[in-house]
C-alpha cells in the first residue's frame, strides 16, 4: 500500500535524477527527517558554462530546511549539497532543487506560506505553520519584492495617490494605485513630498511615461507638485472632507473656550467627526442638542453636512452650483476657520470638481483602500515598514508571484 511513499516525498521536493531520498525517519520527539543525496559520479550541468560535468564531492556541513508538514508533523530536509569540478570554471557548489538562496525553508513550504498569507493574519499563520513571524515576514518580503521588481510601468495611464498610517498611527506610507488596472503599484515610506518624488523616479526607471498619464487623484498637498503636466488632477474626496472637518474642530475648540460648560462640548466634538450615515439615533439627538447649545459649532456642523450633499450630486453642472453655494456660505459664515477652508477649496475648485468626472476612479480607490485596511489588520504582527508594505502589495497589488504553485 505504501510502496510509492518515496515517490510522493520526492515529487513534493521536486527531486529529479540524480537527486534521491536516501533516508527518511520519524523521530519520537514528533518530527519527520528526510535525507537527500546524490550518487557518486552523478552527471550535472555546470551552473556557470552549461557544460556536462560530474559530481566531485559535497559541502562539508549538512544543511537543514524546514519542509511542508507530513501528517501534521513538522518535516525537515537534510542534505550535504554536491560540488562539481568543471574543467573551465573550477569547483562549483550545486543548489538543491527545493531551495532558495539564504532561506531555511523549502520552496514548497514558502509557496504554501504565501498562499495562506493572502487570507490570514501573520500572527495566526505563524502559529499554524509552527514558525516565527520573523521568518514569515522575510518569506513574504522576498516573494513580493521579487514580483514588484519585475513589474514595468509602461502601460500605466491613471494614478491615485493616498496615504495610510500604521504602527498605531505613528508612521505613514504613501500608496500609489493604477486606478485603471485596480492595483497598488508602489508603496513608499512617509507621506511627504519625497515619497511622491521617490515614486516619480521609480516610474521613469521602470519605463513609465509621464506624458501618458491622463488622470491623477490625490490630496491637496501632493497636488502642489504635479507628476505630469498633461494629467487632469482630481482632489480626493476624503481630503476635502478633512479640510472642512478640521475647520469645524477649530470652531468648536474656540467655542468651548468661550463657554463654561466645557466638558459637554469636549465630549461632543468627537460626535461631530462621525460620518453622518454612521450616527445612531441617540448620537443624532446629541449632535442636535449640542448644535443648539453651541450655535457656532452648530453652524459649522451644518456646513460639514452640506459637503455630503455636494458629493451626492450626480452631474458636473449641479455639482458646480452646489460647490459655489457651499463656498459662499463658508465665506460668509463669520467663522474664521471656515473662511480659511473656503479659500483653500476655491484654489482647488477645478480639481475638486474633477471628482464628478472621474467617479469610477474614486470608487476603485475606495475599494482598494478597504483592502489596505484589511492588509493592516493582517500585518498586525509587523512592526516594520517592509512587512506592512509587502502585505499591501500582496492583498492589493495583483502580483504575479513566482513561487512554486502548490495546487496543480
Ligand atoms: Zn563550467
Amino acid at each position: 500500500m505504501f510502496n510509492n511513499i518515496n515517490k510522493l516525498l520526492e515529487s513534493s521536493l521536486q527531486l529529479e535524477e540524480p537527486w534521491k531520498i536516501t533516508h527518511a525517519e520519524f523521530k519520537e520527539e514528533g518530527a519527520a527527517h528526510i535525507t537527500v543525496d546524490v550518487k557518486k559520479g552523478a552527471q550535472f550541468v555546470c551552473p556557470e558554462c552549461g557544460g556536462e560535468i560530474k559530481r566531485y564531492g559535497h559541502e562539508p556541513n549538512e544543511r537543514v530546511w524546514r519542509h511542508a508538514d507530513i501528517c501534521f508533523f513538522p518535516c525537515y530536509i537534510h542534505c550535504k549539497r554536491p560540488r562539481v569540478m568543471c574543467p573551465h570554471c573550477g569547483v562549483k557548489q550545486m543548489d538543491a532543487p527545493f531551495e532558495r538562496k539564504n532561506s531555511h525553508f523549502t520552496l514548497q513550504f514558502e509557496s504554501y506560506a504565501m498562499l495562506i498569507l493572502t487570507d490570514m493574519p501573520i500572527e495566526r499563520e505563524a502559529k499554524i505553520l509552527r514558525c516565527d513571524d520573523k521568518s514569515l515576514t522575510s518569506i513574504l518580503h522576498y516573494w513580493v519584492n521579487d514580483a514588484v521588481e519585475k513589474r514595468q510601468f509602461n502601460d500605466v495611464t491613471t494614478l491615485a495617490i493616498d496615504e495610510t498610517s500604521f504602527k498605531k498611527g505613528h508612521q505613514y506610507v504613501t500608496v500609489v494605485i493604477d486606478s485603471e488596472k485596480r492595483s497598488v503599484i508602489d508603496v513608499e515610506p512617509g507621506k511627504d513630498k519625497s515619497a511622491v518624488e521617490n515614486f516619480a523616479n521609480k516610474f521613469t526607471e521602470k519605463n513609465g511615461d509621464k506624458n501618458n498619464i491622463t488622470s491623477v487623484t490625490c490630496d491637496m498637498s501632493k497636488s502642489l507638485f504635479s507628476i505630469s503636466q498633461h494629467a487632469d488632477l482630481t482632489i480626493d474626496k476624503f481630503h476635502v472632507k478633512q479640510i472642512v472637518l478640521n475647520a469645524l474642530d477649530e470652531v468648536s475648540k474656540a467655542e468651548q473656550k468661550e463657554n463654561e460648560n466645557k466638558l459637554v462640548l469636549f465630549r461632543g466634538r468627537r460626535l461631530f467627526m462621525i460620518p453622518e450615515k454612521k450616527l445612531t439615533a441617540a448620537q443624532i439627538a446629541s449632535t442636535n442638542a449640542l448644535s443648539k447649545a453651541y450655535p457656532k459649532t452648530g453652524r459649522a456642523y451644518r456646513i460639514v453636512s452640506s459637503l455630503n450633499l455636494f458629493y451626492a450630486c450626480e452631474a458636473n453642472e449641479t455639482a458646480e452650483i452646489a460647490f459655489n453655494k457651499l463656498h459662499s456660505w463658508m465665506r460668509r459664515s463669520r467663522l474664521e476657520p471656515m473662511k480659511t477652508a473656503a479659500q483653500t477649496l476655491k484654489i482647488h475648485k477645478h480639481n475638486i470638481l474633477n471628482y464628478f468626472k472621474n467617479r469610477l476612479t474614486n470608487a476603485i480607490c475606495e475599494d482598494i483602500n478597504s483592502m489596505i485596511q484589511a492588509a493592516k489588520r493582517k500585518a498586525r504582527g509587523f512592526q516594520a515598514f517592509l512587512g506592512f508594505s509587502s502585505m499591501i502589495y500582496l492583498v492589493a497589488g495583483k502580483l504575479q508571484l513566482n513561487c512554486t504553485p502548490i495546487f496543480r
